[in-house]
């Protein structure tokens, strides 16, 4: 059972390195794919079964039961490696899950460094999940690499970043803590949900794990909850499939799926992302009803030279704080906002307005949270791939 799906990797491994060569729009429609062995259909069939016949005990095809492996999770599973420069992708029930199955590669005693302006849930999984299994986490700010040194001792054995970072789009150089990572044998991960593979690609950048909300910009329709993990080795790829294998958090079928189909887009629905993100955020730098806008393309962004050369754009994620800087003012304006949907999550083609407060990071202690910026009054937008004027004029009427 351990050893089918790696099996399965390597014969698909074939199939990637004939498409290897291809650029990363040509990947996200064909990396890793190929027409259904069964009748030919171009997208990959939901198969929704749990188990396969076999002709004699272990005489299968290659999937047995399909938390160990499912075909359709198999594409996805493959397609994902592709886009990520990577050579094995798991998929997993939420991004939550596949952050769970990294941290599942530690002992109790390990140490892990991580930055104070993390996913919410990612800061509960760690604090009230893992700590009580005897790891330790240490959540600092990593604008300069460098200061992550002071952290690492014989004990740690992960840097876990995100880049941009949510919600305050700082941005943290991979090249840099990758360098920090293999100097003291520790393992990098980046969470690249915020950025995705068509704006930066952490392996490439030196990192050794790559994880993945796919429920964000990977599906991109806000319609399928996913997880993923992307590595280059096999060792490593192999420990975290017996773990996805051992606990179980596979996503479905259907999930799969969707995940697929949404990839095929994520070069086209980026670039409009890129594009409006950046019309929005000048946009809100020059409103007088405006009191700080955070989007790592300003030229005065503190990291903005980093940012722009370790990524193609800027992205669609903007964070400001409107004039007044209370709680309330924040309030006004999301309720106010009539095409920016009010509402969690990230990534869709709608636009999404958020308060970080009060939602995504409300798991994350008052004190904690504002020490890394995330004040009472910041707004969070996922700004999708609307017509850029009717986004502006939305956010006119209700910034007032
Ligand atoms: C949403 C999100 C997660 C968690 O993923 P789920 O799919 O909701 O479990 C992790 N990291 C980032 C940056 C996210 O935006």
């Amino acid at each position: 059972m351990y050893s089918a799906k790696i099996t399965i990797h390597l014969s698909s491994n074939k199939i990637r390195m004939s498409k290897n060569n291809l650029k990363f729009n040509s990947k996200t429609i064909h990396g890793g794919q190929q027409p259904d062995k069964a009748y030919g259909a171009v997208m990959p069939p939901i198969y929704q079964t749990s188990t396969y016949a076999q002709s004699s005990p272990g005489g299968h095809k290659g999937f047995e039961y399909s938390r160990s492996a499912n075909p359709t999770r198999t594409a996805l599973e493959n397609s994902l490696a592709s886009i990520e420069n990577g050579n094995y992708g798991l998929a997993f029930g939420s991004g939550l899950a596949a952050i769970d199955a990294v941290i599942k590669l530690l002992n109790p005693g390990d140490e892990v460094v991580s930055t104070n302006d993390l996913y919410g849930g990612s800061y509960r999984l760690f604090k009230k999940i893992f700590e009580k299994y005897g790891i330790t986490f240490h959540f600092i700010g990593m604008e300069n690499a460098a200061s992550i040194e002071d952290y690492i001792n014989s004990k740690t054995k992960l840097i876990w970043i995100e880049t941009p970072t949510n919600p305050m789009m700082n941005i943290i150089d991979i090249t840099a803590v990758s360098k920090l990572a293999k100097k003291h044998s520790v393992l990098l991960a980046v969470d690249n949900t915020f950025a995705t593979p068509y704006l930066q690609t952490p392996l490439d950048l030196g990192a050794d794990i790559v994880m993945h909300s796919a429920t964000k910009y990977l599906g991109g329709h806000s319609d399928v909850v996913v997880g993923a993990l992307v590595v280059k080795d096999k060792e490593l790829a192999d420990e975290l499939y017996f773990i996805q294998n051992a606990s179980g958090a596979v996503c479905g079928p259907m999930d799969s799926f969707l995940v697929l189909r949404g990839i095929k887009t994520l070069h086209v629905r980026m670039q409009r992302h890129c594009e409006n993100g950046k019309a929005i955020a000048n946009f809100l730098l020059n409103h007088p009803k405006v009191e700080k806008v955070y989007w790592p393309g300003f030229k005065n962004h503190p990291n903005y030279e980093i940012a722009k050369s370790q990524m193609k754009d800027f992205g669609g994620m903007i964070s400001f704080i409107p004039k007044g800087s209370s709680y309330e003012d924040a309030i006004k304006i999301v309720e106010k906002l009539k095409v920016f949907t009010l509402a969690e999550s990230l990534g869709g083609v709608e636009s999404l307005a958020g308060h970080p407060a009060s939602m995504t990071h409300a798991s994350i202690p008052k004190e904690e949270r504002e020490k890394s910026g995330v004040v009472d009054a910041l707004i969070r937008l996922s700004v999708g791939i609307e017509d850029q004027e009717d986004l502006i004029e939305d956010l006119k009427q209700a910034i007032t």
